[in-house]
């Protein structure tokens, strides 16, 4: 089982990029288990035709004996959705949300009974406390990759995560794979993202480009992977799935 958290402001592209990898992956035969680690509870939008699904923390609320088929939802491309959730705004702490998520699933036995190739938790990356940390430092996740385009507030959000991961993995836990830039097509934005990823002693694994393909994807509630397969941004993400497969976590 591969497990890659990935992080990023918010905003930036994380749930788009990650909702198009996931489906590049379920259509490559593999199972995978998308886990939106965000209180916008939208990671999966793009998978279940555009509807938000009930979020981890609201279920539990309601009702504490919950099934994992009333948490996990599966798509029509055969991904396996959950949305941890958040509090209700300004009571309560939104990374307790992601831990009760985790724990949740455990405790039903979410992962032998799905068994999943890949789990990809897609994290809000702006705050990072111990709650937003945990695919980091719980064991959860072993590689963290983080989405940024060269705008500084994303670089800087790159930074803080980059040095988050940094220092929970001295003590043996997710590893930085590297930086996804997510273009906002400005002048020497590229140069500006390899000069932050040197400084941070990563890689840039991969450059998306901007693309209207994702808006008129999103607006049918879709991947463009599953509503435009033949376009070239469809091939982006499809590559940048293998790419996540096939490499080696950087030690
Ligand atoms: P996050 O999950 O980081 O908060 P989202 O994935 O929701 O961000 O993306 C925010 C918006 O940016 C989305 O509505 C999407 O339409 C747009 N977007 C993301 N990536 C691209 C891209 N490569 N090309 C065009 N638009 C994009
Ligand atoms: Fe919770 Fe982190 Fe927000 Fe504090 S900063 S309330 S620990 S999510
Ligand atoms: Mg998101």
């Amino acid at each position: 089982m591969k497990k890659i958290a990935i992080y990023g402001k918010g905003g930036i592209g994380k749930s788009t990029t990650v909702s198009n990898v996931s489906a590049a992956m379920a259509a490559m035969g593999l199972k995978v288990l998308q886990i939106g680690c965000d209180p916008k509870a939208d990671s999966t939008r793009n998978l279940t035709g555009g509807k938000n699904i009930p979020t981890v923390l609201d279920t539990l609320r309601e009702q504490s004996d919950a099934t994992l088929e009333e948490l996990v939802v599966e798509s029509s491309t055969g991904v396996l959705c959950v949305e941890a959730g958040g509090p209700v705004p300004g009571v309560g702490c939104a990374g307790r949300g992601i831990i009760t998520a985790f724990e949740k699933l455990e405790e039903l036995d979410a992962y032998t009974i799905y068994r999943p190739d890949v789990v990809l938790y897609d994290v809000l990356g702006d705050v990072v406390c111990g709650g937003f940390a945990m695919p980091i430092r719980g064991g959860y996740a072993d590689e963290v990759c983080i989405v940024t385009s060269g705008e500084m507030m994303s670089l800087y959000a790159a930074a803080n995560i980059s040095h988050a991961v940094k220092s929970f993995g001295k003590r043996g836990y997710a590893s930085l794979r590297g930086l996804i830039l997510n273009a906002k097509n400005f002048a020497g934005e590229q140069e500006l993202v390899d000069k932050a990823a040197a400084e941070i002693g990563a890689p840039v694994l991969y450059r998306l480009p901007r693309d209207p393909a994702v808006q008129q994807a999103e607006a049918q509630g879709k991947t463009v992977v599953e509503a435009f397969p033949d376009s070239e941004m469809a091939g982006h993400y499809r590559a940048l799935a293998k790419h996540l497969l096939e490499g080696a976590a950087k030690v």
